[in-house]
């Protein structure tokens, strides 16, 4: 089956069970002939099946009250409605009661998402509306395939794997030393959906639970049973929910498996050496992310940069725009560009204020002619929820009216959010007119971490960097201003920031960063031309040039690199003209790797952006 949003219209077909007045809601999926939970008591029968079957209470007061003992890791088979991870969520939340830094992830594998409108219905008719809930749906990301990181509560992330169940085995990078401490399979029954009960599902079980890793389940067919034992499972019959007579729980032992196949996303999955002190080479959005990515993780970090000031190269701009990158077949970078703008959405949201547009329009330009965008258009309309977005929309610019796509984006300033991002790090901590020559100098550190943007420190390791390309970009700011605000997206972008216009940016293969006012006139020219606007020379107020680093396959260079006698060495940069949409996820895939925790990123991503990709 392929994602297919119109055949979860069940809803329409379900709203017959909805019996709101009686409060009685039996979410039916026709496609599989099976309901999602107990039509009776849908919440008791997930406390009973779920949340008790795996010891969850006692579990996580004993989390709350251990401070070595940092994160409980879930992984459930079927999301659904989004139940059992809200009960558990609230279990989590009920059982902590002093502020702790411990953290629960959930991870959930769904191939068929129900729509946050669906869901908000859902959570109605089961009295379950909560700060949880609301949370959950107004973060619920589209039905795009992939891994979708939510930041659910604080403490709390849910993992959505929007995959069917055999592909999402095979592209979770989960490391060597990680285990989840508990199982929920929740797929339909066994004899209606067999795929969610394959040997694939116990196979990766058993290589990534630990001793006292547990399971439940809701039935006792013979296809999960019985070999259960052979993949190390010690397992019991429990009394079931309701008229089910059983249910089904387990506890793991241990078991030799052999390793799976090496790939290319290996070096996200290695036990790395530990990390009590990190450095950043670099300033800049890739190392303001980074950073601020490792001291979420209660990392010592430290951030060099060879300028006197923090983002002060090609992050230096007076606005930065993030825009999903959009594709007919939503290819890899297509996928690795939603993700990142994912992770800087949640970013954003707790700093209301800092980013000054939510959405652009798109305009037929060298990329994206007229007939993409209308494939655009019916792709990603059918695959988002929000109704308003990935829809033409007339907007005039000067004289001219023009139809624009209108697509999700993210504005803000290059250093204000460089700022942001590093506002909980120490000043002792931060060393700028300060440029590394060998990161072995750098005594004390376990992990180097270089993001320096176009220019590679000329550092000596066993190993080359990777090589980028310097891409010369210059903004201009006018004094003029539009009657239309929000970012447009031709060639170029279009847009305004403290009241002035701001257009460009140019783009050629240099690595001149001085300013030229030849540059600022093609700027003009272009929009002049485009859409018929009379601005002059004597309009320039400011102009920005910038070098971005370009890697031969577009995909940045994000990853391990190497080791020398003291330190491992990790590379971030190579980002193009997608500074702002990849930062804060590369941080969090290095850090992530250096941890040993599953990556934000699917296997296929992960051998895209790794470094040793070129040798
Ligand atoms: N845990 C859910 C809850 O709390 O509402 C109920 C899950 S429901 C019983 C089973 C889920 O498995 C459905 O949402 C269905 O779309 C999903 N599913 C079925 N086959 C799948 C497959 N091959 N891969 C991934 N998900 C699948």
């Amino acid at each position: 089956r392929r994602f297919n949003p119109e055949k979860h219209q069940w809803l329409i077909a379900e709203r017959r069970h909805i019996d709101e007045a009686n409060q009685q809601l039996a979410p039916y999926s026709p496609d599989f002939d099976d309901i999602y939970f107990n039509p009776e008591n849908g919440i008791a029968e997930s406390e009973h099946v779920f949340l008790q079957g795996n010891d969850l209470e006692q579990r996580f007061n004993d989390v709350h009250q251990d401070t070595n003992k940092k994160s409980f890791n879930i992984f459930e088979t079927g999301f659904g409605t989004g139940l059992n991870f809200l009960l558990t969520a609230q279990l989590w939340q009920s059982t902590q009661n002093k502020p702790s830094n411990s953290e629960l992830h959930f991870w959930s594998v769904e191939q068929f998402p129900i729509s946050p409108d669906d869901l908000r219905t859902i959570y109605r008719v089961l009295g379950l509306e909560s700060e949880l809930t609301q949370s959950l749906i107004e973060q619920y990301p589209d039905a795009l395939p992939g891994v979708h990181a939510i930041p659910v509560a604080p403490g709390i992330t849910l993992h959505l794997v929007l995959l069917p169940l055999d592909k999402a085995l095979r592209e979770i990078a989960v490391p060597e030393s990680f285990a989840f401490d508990a199982w929920f399979l929740d797929g339909f029954a066994p004899s209606k959906n067999p795929e969610m009960w394959a040997k694939g599902l116990l196979h990766f079980m058993a290589l990534n639970s630990k001793k006292g890793s547990t399971l439940a389940t809701f039935t006792v067919a013979a296809v999960l049973r019985k070999p259960l034992p052979h993949y190390g499972f010690r397992i019991q019959k429990r009394p079931g929910f309701g008229r089910k007579r059983e249910m089904l729980t387990a506890t793991f032992d241990d078991k030799e498996l052999s390793p799976p196949k090496p790939t290319l996303a290996d070096d996200y999955v290695i036990k790395h050496s530990k990390a009590n002190k990190v450095a950043v080479i670099g300033a800049g959005l890739a190392g303001c992310a980074t950073a601020y990515q490792l001291l979420q993780q209660g990392i010592e970090v430290h951030l060099f940069d060879k300028e006197a000031t923090i983002g002060a190269s090609a992050t230096n701009m007076p606005s930065l725009v993030a825009l999903p990158i959009m594709s007919i077949d939503h290819n890899a970078y297509s996928q690795l560009a939603f993700t990142g703008f994912e992770h800087l959405r949640s970013f954003i949201r707790q700093y209301p204020g800092l980013a000054k547009n939510h959405f652009a329009h798109q305009l037929s330009n060298k990329k994206y002619s007229q007939f993409h965008l209308e494939q655009y258009e019916t792709t990603y309309s059918a695959q988002t929820w929000a109704s308003s977005m990935y829809k033409f929309e007339p907007i005039a610019i000067g004289q001219t009216g023009v139809e624009g796509l209108k697509i999700p984006a993210i504005q803000v300033n290059g250093p204000e959010f460089c700022q942001v991002l590093i506002k909980e790090l120490a000043e002792d901590n931060i060393h700028l007119n300060n440029k590394i020559q060998n990161p072995e100098q750098l005594d004390g550190f376990d992990h180097v971490i270089i993001c320096s943007g176009y220019q590679l420190p000329k550092i000596s390791l066993s190993q080359q960097l990777p090589q980028i390309s310097p891409m010369r970009g210059q903004l201009t700011t006018l004094k003029t201003k539009l009657s239309h605000q929000t970012p447009v997206n031709h060639d170029g972008h279009l847009t305004h920031f403290d009241n002035k216009l701001v257009i460009g940016a140019t783009f050629e293969r240099s690595s001149d960063d001085t300013i030229r006012r030849e540059d600022s006139l093609r700027n003009i020219e272009k929009v002049n031309k485009r859409f018929g606007l009379g601005i002059k020379e004597k309009d320039i107020a400011t102009e920005h040039p910038g070098i971005r680093a370009t890697s031969y396959d577009r995909f940045p260079f994000c990853g391990y690199l190497t080791r020398n006698q003291k330190q491992s060495i990790w590379v971030n940069y190579g980002y193009g003209a997608r500074g702002l949409c990849f930062a804060l996820l590369c941080g969090e895939v290095i850090t992530n790797a250096i941890l040993g925790n599953p990556s934000p990123l699917t296997k296929t991503l992960l051998s895209r952006i790794t470094p040793r990709r070129t040798f």
